[in-house]
């Protein structure tokens, strides 16, 4: 096998849930493609590097300081709905229920793994809750813990609740029904809505 197409396949190995297998039908797949494709795909994973950066705000993807979400004058700005990925905050997007902002924390809570508190975007999660009710209009800070319902997620559903109650604001947790031990991305639109309408 060529050194090139190892090394291909050694990138796409690293994304979430593409084996080494399924990285070499991707990359034979590619070959396939017309030169030009090839090139033209080669140059958007380039552009990503430099267009995108993170929403300073609620750390979606964002191509200003701030994101669409967050600029958007039709959210419910004392909603924050906090979410480990950007991808869980896709999908909480696509069920079109949600009117709030977000907050991504960048993961969950797993000691093995090296994921530490400090490590997530706790502070400024706690520093935006502080501003809402500074400017809040004397509107009451909702956050809406909508981490995975898995051992990780809950702890971090948990120790989030210790870090906030402090602030007396409402907190509310996804309701149960969300399948334990899965994530929120694969979670279709219907429990999700549920899950969302029936969260205390
Ligand atoms: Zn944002």
């Amino acid at each position: 096998m060529s050194n090139k197409f190892k090394k291909a396949i050694e990138y796409f190995s690293k994304l979430q849930g593409i084996g080494p297998r399924q990285a070499s039908r991707i990359v034979f797949a590619l070959l396939n493609w017309p030169a030009s494709e090839i090139k033209a795909f080669a140059r958007a994973i380039d552009e990503l590097e430099s267009g995108i950066t993170f929403c300073e705000e609620c750390f979606n993807l964002s191509e200003q300081t701030r994101c669409q979400i967050c600029m958007s004058a039709q959210r419910e700005r004392e909603k924050i709905c906090v979410v480990e990925k950007i991808v869980d905050l896709q999908t909480i997007e696509k069920t079109g229920l949600y009117r709030g902002l977000y907050h991504v924390l960048g993961g969950a809570i797993n000691p093995v793994e090296g994921v530490l508190p400090a490590n997530l975007r706790i502070n400024e999660l706690v520093n935006r809750v502080k501003t809402l009710q500074v400017n809040g209009n004397g509107l009451v800070p909702e956050v809406i813990l909508a981490t995975n319902p898995n051992t990780y997620g809950e702890t971090t559903a948990l120790y989030l609740t210790e870090v906030l109650t402090p602030l007396s604001i409402k907190i509310t947790r996804l309701a149960r029904g969300l399948s334990s031990g899965s994530f929120l991305e694969y979670t279709d639109a219907t429990t999700l809505q549920n899950a969302f309408k029936n969260r205390r």
